[in-house]
């Protein structure tokens, strides 16, 4: 028996692998009540959208193998279009990158009569410049400044660009803290270079938005969740491991609890499918030896997400009709910058507050209310106060990418806990990557491979 904990993408991705194997029985312990983890739908009154915005992208090469894989729904695939909203529902600024490989992509953008709208030339000759230099650099950022790179912020490297300020506001902030969940100015620049990399600089559609067709769950969970069952995986929902102990050499016990109810199963290797935090907390309630893996996810930091969903009639819906399914609040003298992106979905808008540390959570949300209150009004022309409205806020959404972030070793990266038989698998454990669903895919799928050699 392999026993899994944890149901998100990460665990799901390493269950899916092993199945693929004929790996004997599977486990797999998931302490909320359904599966996904920080990335599942919602149905919100009758409404259906994702516990955030999540936006996914055609360099997602491993989910999309895995959803193809389990026969998911085809997601809504469409160009990349960077657009801007100023005041009175306005797109003032749209970059359409175009669907082409590298670099026709990036040196296009900076020839008048071709995208992007309403950027001044400045701006235009800036980023073909940015993306060119980056591209003969081999998207390292070693070339310049050598063992330095790696301590380098987002913030830094733009002002050594000299990037100009209305740039880096409507294009360089919003994707750098949409991609890292780290404000720009403790942000890893060399993570957001290999962002760069897999996306602007990757295949003529590795920059395609895909977003799912009713949510994150209906079209990517449940249809794994089906696979999984069909291959006789054993999936214990609402069930929450406790504690591990290691009654004999290559034995394992896992303590999972429900509700008032504590039960074991035995297991031959454990894959702790879980962040930071509950895989400290599992490991120091199961009395493990501190081994050089859990030593880091103790020092490891984290950012929230909050995300405000709004319910609309369909008089405002027919109002921001016009609207791409998803853009960025452009920054407006006097207005302050609470909600930095909107996504559309039938009947309902979703606000995303990204990038939010413990002093901007301490803000409180009267204070993210007034001023996202402002910004609606400006941008969309809707009042905050009379829309039905869902705030959902992860607390610890993501890991922090910042330049302190602790790299995973290569041990760790494949799955490597310290202890024999017990492997990890986690959005945290991708060198270079930020925290995505990809991330968590790949070391689901790459933790399997491990647990198999073994
Ligand atoms: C609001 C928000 C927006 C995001 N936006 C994006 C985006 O646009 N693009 C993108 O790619 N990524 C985005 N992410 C990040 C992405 O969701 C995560 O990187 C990914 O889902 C992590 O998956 P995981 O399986 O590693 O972890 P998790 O999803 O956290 O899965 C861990 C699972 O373990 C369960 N668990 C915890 N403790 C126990 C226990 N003791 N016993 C049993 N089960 C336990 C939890 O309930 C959870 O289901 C976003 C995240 C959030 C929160």
């Amino acid at each position: 028996m392999i026993v899994i904990i944890g149901g998100g993408w990460a665990g799901l991705a390493c269950a899916a692998a092993l199945c693929r194997r004929n790996e004997g029985p599977i486990t797999l312990v998931e302490a909320a009540p359904a599966l996904g983890g920080r990335a599942r739908g919602l149905i919100w009154n009758g409404r259906l959208i994702d516990n955030g915005q999540h936006l996914t992208i055609g360099a997602y090469r491993e989910t999309f193998t895995l959803l193809d894989m389990v026969g998911a729904p085809t997601w809504h695939r469409q160009p990349l279009v960077w657009s801007g909203c100023g005041a009175d529902r306005q797109i003032s600024h749209q970059w359409r990158v175009p669907r082409l490989g590298w670099p026709w992509r990036a040196l296009l953008g900076a020839v008048p009569g071709f995208t992007p709208r309403g950027w001044p030339l400045p701006w235009r000759k800036k980023m073909a410049a940015m993306l060119a230099k980056l591209s003969r650099d081999q998207w390292c950022l070693s070339r310049g400044y050598g063992d330095h790179g790696p301590h380098l912020t987002v913030a830094r490297w733009l002002s050594d660009q000299h990037v100009p300020q209305g740039l880096i506001d409507h294009f360089w902030r919003p994707i750098a803290e949409g991609a890292l969940n780290t404000e720009i100015e403790s942000a890893s620049a060399a993570t957001l270079i290999r962002v760069l990399q897999d996306s602007l600089g990757g295949a003529s559609d590795a920059c395609d938005v895909l977003i799912p067709q009713r949510n994150l769950s209906i079209d990517g969970v449940d249809p794994i969740e089906q696979w999984l069952r069909s291959q006789g995986v054993q999936l214990l929902l609402g069930h929450r491991a406790v504690s591990l102990s290691q009654p004999s050499e290559g034995q394992w016990q896992v303590s999972v609890v429900r509700g008032n109810h504590q039960s074991f199963i035995d297991a031959r290797a454990v894959v702790m499918a879980l962040p930071c935090g509950p895989s400290e907390r599992l490991w120091s309630d199961s009395h493990l030896p501190i081994t050089s893996a859990s030593r880091r996810w103790a020092t490891m930091q984290h950012r929230a997400i909050t995300t405000v969903w709004l319910a609309l009639n369909d008089q405002q819906e027919s109002a921001l009709r016009q609207l791409p399914e998803w853009f960025v609040l452009n920054t407006l003298s006097g207005l302050p910058q609470v909600g930095q992106v909107v996504v559309r979905r039938p009947g309902a808008i979703g606000v995303v507050i990204s990038a939010q540390s413990d002093s901007s959570q301490q803000s409180g949300r009267e204070q993210l209310a007034s001023g996202l209150a402002l910004q609606l009004r400006v941008h969309l022309g809707l009042e905050l106060e009379t829309l039905d409205q869902k705030w959902i806020t992860e607390k610890n959404a993501t890991w922090a990418c910042t330049v302190n972030a602790p790299r995973p070793s290569d041990q760790e990266q494949l799955g490597h806990t310290g202890i024999a038989g017990l492997f990890r698998a986690a959005d945290d454990l991708v060198a270079g990557y930020p925290a995505t669903i990809e991330s968590a895919v790949r070391s689901g799928r790459s933790t399997a491979e491990q647990l198999l050699q073994r």
